[in-house]
């Protein structure tokens, strides 16, 4: 789960992370009024959305008016911000935060996330921070570093001051990186975040360090464990599809391509999706309908799969295991019944009580193309997706 900038800030305050003054708003006067109370002659005006990227896309713009405040939040607030990490349709900025501008004299990187690999907490930091930090990583890796936190010894004072000594501080400086980096160390614990991300944490002209934008993930299997975190969820910035699709205990995740996919079991629908993109085609999305499903889980999974514009054809791929075939094949008509299919479906049906599944599908009159071989259904759907 993902919470806005300014709901991190607020965590990030909790745990002793200095960041910038300012204030979280709805509306441009609201916005207005958060600059005249914070003083100064400069603000930034942010936009809140689930996503980085908004320097560039002009979601962070620097005010130097109380007017100019006004113009950027009705430029914002209301309309919909594209960034290199959303989709084409990008997110609804239905929030501000307004902060002074504070003079930058660097900008790092400096990140806390659990890996996988190691199975410990990773603080990864770089002296070239920035809105360009993927390139970084990309073009000169060699300018990040990366340490591991022993879980039994914890974050050491002596790792900090690596972190400190590669960031080029000194002096009062490297203590602040260490309260920093000790607040993220338990904010992560404390609150099951999977990642904490600063980028940047600047040093300003007058030698302070603070966190001037804050990204937070948290671990979904243990959110619930944490209500003030799903207090602060917002579902105005998740795929409504993919919230649909929990409601009804299905794994499902959009991606961009055009062939709708619907199989059962999480390692199959991966190798159904490669074999998708093996033939030239791409995804719509990823659906594992689960094992011990039932008509009612599929006809939603097929209507969500529908309700999606970009979808040309479909796949249904079913390995009948634990799920019999025909329990499929009656959600996949009862669902039929209820929304007008347009595009093209191609049914893979194999395993426990196959020959009966495709035998409802055959009687029902529709217009389903039967396959039994998977290679041949997924190229197949493919040419129909590129037909259309
Ligand atoms: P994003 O990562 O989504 O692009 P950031 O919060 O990192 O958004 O802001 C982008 C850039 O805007 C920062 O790298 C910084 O240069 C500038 N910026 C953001 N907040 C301030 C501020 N309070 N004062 C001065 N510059 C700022
Ligand atoms: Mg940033």
């Amino acid at each position: 789960m993902n919470i806005h900038e300014y709901q991190a800030k607020r965590l990030f305050r909790d745990y002793g992370i200095a960041v910038p003054e300012g204030h979280q708003a709805d509306t441009p006067e609201h916005a207005g009024q958060v600059a005249r109370e914070l003083g100064g002659s400069g603000w930034v005006v942010k936009a809140q959305v689930h996503a980085g990227g908004r320097g560039k896309a002009g979601g962070v713009r620097l005010a130097h008016s109380h007017q100019e405040v006004l113009d950027f939040s009705r430029d914002m607030l209301g309309k919909r911000l594209v960034t290199a990490q959303t989709d084409s349709a990008g997110l609804p900025v239905e929030r501000l935060l307004i902060e002074k501008i504070y003079p930058i004299k660097s900008e790092f990187y400096l990140s806390a996330l659990v890996d996988r690999v190691s199975s410990r907490i990773l603080f990864i930091a770089s002296a070239a921070g920035g809105m360009d930090i993927e390139a970084v990583a990309r073009d000169t890796p060699e300018r990040i570093i990366s340490l591991q936190i022993h879980p039994a010894a914890g974050l050491q004072s002596y790792q900090c001051r690596k972190i400190a000594f590669a960031l080029q501080l000194a002096g009062e400086q490297i203590k602040a990186l260490e309260t920093i980096m000790r607040g993220m160390y338990q904010l992560l614990l404390a609150k099951d975040a999977s990642q904490i991300e600063i980028n940047p944490l600047i040093l300003t002209e007058q030698g302070q360090l603070l966190a001037l934008d804050a990204k937070i993930n948290f671990d979904d299997n243990a959110v619930a464990m944490h209500p003030d975190i799903l207090d602060m969820r917002d579902p105005g910035q998740e795929d409504r599809k993919e919230n649909k699709a929990q409601q009804y205990g299905l794994n499902y995740i959009t991606l961009d391509g055009t062939i709708g996919c619907m199989v059962n079991g999480a390692g199959l629908a991966m190798a159904t999706m490669d074999l998708v993109k093996l033939n030239g085609g791409a995804p719509a999305n990823f659906l594992d309908v689960g094992g011990g499903t039932t008509p009612e889980r599929v006809a939603e999974a097929f209507k969500l799969i529908l309700s999606d514009g970009k979808v040309k054809a479909i796949l249904i791929n079913i390995f009948g295991g634990i799920v019999q075939c025909d329990i499929i094949a009656r959600g996949i008509l009862a669902a039929v019944k209820e929304v007008h299919v347009k595009v093209p479906v191609v049914v893979r049906l194999e395993g426990t009580n196959a020959e009966a599944g495709r035998q409802l599908l055959a009687d029902s009159g529709l217009n389903l193309i039967a396959e039994t071989d998977l290679a041949t259904a997924a190229a197949q759907v493919v040419a129909l997706a590129e037909a259309a």
